[in-house]
């Protein structure tokens, strides 16, 4: 039920987006733009841990399981119902778009692609799935920087929830990219020079995103929707893989962190 007329809606729509002008805008600019370097530098450590080859693959996992909990209840209970307050109903075809935006790029025109490290070298020998699956990944992360622009042009709280919400599998992330650049025969190297172009591509997103502040309608749907396929189509399948409690139980507790944050620091 809809208290408000449509026709209503429909003025609301056209009144440009309400910011808080000055100090406060500028600070949360610069959270967005120091938080989104902490992002991009997650992809580095993520690929440098790879390369490393002794790296921790368990902690990475719970990253995924966390992960995963989390950035559904931030996409369910703060960024969709902020996009809809921001410009009415209209902005679930936006969520709608970010989550296929996602799912062409990742899973359509990449005929090989999961989140975790990559072991199938045979799928990896020709060079179209390594530059579709880097390709995939780089748009991908783009929207995690304008998922961090747009959540901090909304408010700090908005900003900080998403800035977890993306930091929580900026580490996954990075190894994926270095697993399947060395899955596909390319040195250490190349895998760490991938690792920063997703690190590059999620800087690019905080900075368009905040230079574009009047697309803000479109920014915060359409990185709401990338969300959640990263979390619903990306992580929770890998979680699933994982026939380990500790995994599926950290699915929740991911969720319920933020369900307390809220309850701590949302006034
Ligand atoms: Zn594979
Ligand atoms: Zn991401």
């Amino acid at each position: 039920m809809r208290a408000t007329p449509s026709w209503i809606e429909g003025l609301h729509r056209l009144k440009p987006v309400p910011l808080a002008m000055g100090h406060d805008l500028t600070f949360r600019t610069a959270l967005a733009a120091g938080l989104g370097l902490v992002a991009a530098a997650g992809n580095l450590v993520g690929g440098y841990f790879v390369v490393r080859r002794d790296w921790p693959r368990k902690y990475l996992q719970y990253f995924l399981a966390l992960g995963a909990g989390y950035m559904l209840a931030v996409a369910f209970v703060e960024v969709i119902p902020e996009s809809v307050r921001l410009s009415g109903e209209s902005a679930l075809l936006f969520v709608l778009i970010g989550y296929f935006i996602v799912h062409l790029f990742e899973h359509t025109l990449a005929p090989h692609f999961h989140f975790g490290e990559e072991t199938h070298l045979e799928e990896m020998s020709h060079q179209h799935a390594r530059t579709s699956v880097l390709v995939g990944l780089t748009i991908h992360t783009f929207f995690d920087g304008v998922a961090i622009a747009a959540g901090f042009l909304v408010s700090t709280w908005l900003g900080a929830v998403m800035f977890f919400a993306v930091f929580l599998h900026k580490l996954p992330e990075g190894f994926t990219v270095a697993s399947v650049v060395l899955a596909s025969g390319q040195g250490k190297r190349n895998a760490i020079l991938a690792a920063g172009l997703l690190g590059v591509a999620t800087v690019a997103g905080v900075a368009l995103a905040t230079s574009l502040q009047g697309q803000l309608r479109y920014a915060l749907p359409l990185s709401g929707g990338v969300t959640l396929y990263v979390a619903a189509t990306d992580l929770l399948p890998e979680v699933n893989r994982e026939p380990n409690w500790r995994m599926a139980l950290l699915v929740f507790v991911g969720v319920v962190s933020l369900l307390i944050m809220q309850h701590l620091f949302h006034v």
